[in-house]
């Protein structure tokens, strides 16, 4: 496969062999520059064409992190929204994953603390933030290997890629539902 290379005047992706810009025709100036460099092997263009909206922030903290499969990086996106974030991503089964775990988290901590209500939420609250916080700090890494696993594929479905608002509306909308029933059945049923 032949390397790409970002035009400097329009800022599109083309072929380290163009003399001129395929979309532009300004003449290409090869630099230094390590944008247009693949990362991990795969081209920088399926990257881009995958991530979609932000994809040269994504691209950028990626590059920083060539190579690793675990990485420390605060994605702020991650840190306020979490799964829903993830939603808007695309990566419902990373959300649904770590809304189960939350749920598991929460209910851990109703059951320790079923002598009262105070004792439970006095646990549960550190440990969610703690939750919170590792979403955050591991978001861009498991957002990488989400990517990595969709475009090594044979035939790689691009509209798995970019970002949905309905998806990340439905999907907290949804989350939400569940964990009004989870109270619920704690509240009337349990006690
Ligand atoms: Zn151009």
């Amino acid at each position: 496969m032949q390397n790409e290379i970002r035009c400097s005047n329009c800022g599109k992706i083309c072929k380290e062999t163009d003399t001129h810009c395929r979309y532009c025709q300004e003449p290409i100036v090869k630099t230094n520059d390590t944008y247009g460099k693949p990362i991990d092997g795969v081209e920088i263009g399926r990257w881009e064409e995958f991530i979609g909206e932000a994809s040269e922030s994504y691209i950028a903290k990626f590059r920083k992190n060539e190579g690793k499969k675990i990485f420390v990086n605060a994605n702020i996106g991650a840190l306020i929204f979490a799964q829903t974030w993830m939603f808007y991503r695309k990566m419902y089964l990373e959300a649904i994953i770590t809304y189960l775990v939350g749920i598991a988290i929460i209910v851990a901590c109703f059951l320790i603390g079923a002598v009262d209500i105070f004792t439970a939420v006095m646990i549960m609250l550190p440990l969610m933030l703690a939750y919170r916080v590792a979403i955050c700090i591991f978001g861009d890494a498991i957002y990488k290997a989400y990517i990595k696993r969709e475009i090594s594929k044979n035939a790689p479905d691009m509209r798995k890629g970019g970002t949905s608002v309905a998806a990340a509306i439905v999907g907290s909308v949804a989350f939400n539902i569940i964990l009004s029933i989870i109270s619920f059945v704690f509240e009337y049923v349990i006690w």
